[in-house]
């Protein structure tokens, strides 16, 4: 049952957000950093989604690096020593603990003056790949029950689920648990574009009101791609989606889907025989249509998977990089690109 639990509401985990942004990122006195020669507030970005809120919110006044190139797979990044550098250097340093360790690590020794976690932005969760477990029958009659699940019921389940960290499905992941992809979640991003900004007026008061414009207009367009999300996944054949990369956990939560990681808790190693067999009779039983792969990593399992069980492939993009091969340039275009497939894959009426 890890799809439909607490889903907290943004006033609130924005006020426990913004609360944290002053407890982590700048806790001395002298909060604004000194500019680089070209007037413009260095910011390191870890990955994608980082660089994607920073450029959003710095927008002029920003200039901003991403340790991770194009194409690289943020989660297997090692760091040259150059882009060490860049860290003890940038004015902000934004990241997300649990996707990358080798970033987590440089920054714990680099000592940055303004670094901010952006899983501190937001609540992170558990989202088990449910290996092993058997949900049958769990889904019958479910589009009925799920609009009037009240928040109560949401946050039973949520504390029912304490203690699963070791469940996480993709294999990376704090081990304080909690599954780090908040960024594919409209809301959650949206949380954490919040805080974001927050950070960046601190550190660059003289910009603030420029830095809250584009907050605010970012928010927006997130709670646009939100209500695109849920009206577009409302009324479908079936909630069950299959995926390579377990990343869609939060999205899946959002919309009331389910999601089937194919692989367990290591993201190198081939699913088991067992779990082959468990995904094809939910398959079946779940009328799900398609094995989703991810532009960035192999699709040789998904593949296989599919072909064993007689269904369609196509690519759900975690965005965890933007390269020519996305179905989008930015952020917002290949959420809407996954939107597409979604409604595809779960027969959106
Ligand atoms: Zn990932």
């Amino acid at each position: 049952m890890n799809v439909r639990r607490l889903i907290p509401s943004t006033a609130l985990a924005g006020a426990v957000a913004l609360g944290l942004v002053s407890l982590t990122a700048c806790g001395g006195t002298s909060d604004a950093a000194d500019k680089g020669s070209d007037g413009k507030l260095d910011v390191v970005a870890s990955f994608y989604p980082m660089q994607f809120l920073a450029e959003r919110i710095g927008g002029g006044h920003v200039s901003v690096q991403s340790l991770t190139k194009p194409g690289v797979e943020p989660h297997d990044l090692e760091l040259k020593p150059r882009q060490i550098g860049e860290l003890s250097d940038a004015d902000v340093v934004l990241f997300l603990k649990g996707v990358q360790p080798a970033v987590d690590e440089a920054i714990a020794q680099a000592g940055v003056k303004h670094s901010v976690d952006a899983a501190s932005l937001t609540k992170l969760e558990d989202h088990g790949t449910s290996v092993g477990h058997d949900h049958g029958g769990e889904h019958e009659g479910e589009s009925a029950g799920h609009e009037g699940e009240s928040a109560e019921e949401h946050a039973e389940h949520e504390g029912g689920k304490e203690g699963h960290a070791d469940e996480h499905g993709d294999g990376h992941g704090s081990e304080a648990g909690g599954d780090p992809h908040i960024w594919l979640d409209p809301v959650k991003y949206a949380e954490v574009a919040q805080g974001v900004g927050a950070v960046l007026k601190k550190a660059d008061p003289d910009n603030a009101a420029d830095y809250q414009k584009n907050t605010d207009a970012l928010v927006k367009q997130l709670g646009e791609l939100d209500t695109a999300f849920a009206q577009g996944l409302k009324n479908t054949t079936t909630k069950t989606f299959i995926t390579t990369h377990s990343a869609f956990g939060y999205l899946a939560e959002r919309y009331h889907l389910d999601q089937e990681g194919i692989k367990g808790l290591d993201p190198e190693s081939e699913p088991s025989p067992a779990r082959i067999k468990e995904l094809q009779d939910k398959a079946r039983k779940e009328k799900a249509t398609t094995v989703f792969f991810e532009t960035l990593a192999s699709d040789r399992t998904a593949k296989t998977l599919a072909k064993d069980t007689g269904l369609k492939t196509d690519v759900l993009d975690p965005l965890e990089g933007i390269t020519d091969r996305s179905k989008g340039d930015d952020y917002f275009e290949v959420m809407q690109a996954n939107l597409a497939a979604l409604k595809t894959a779960l027969g959106a009426k």
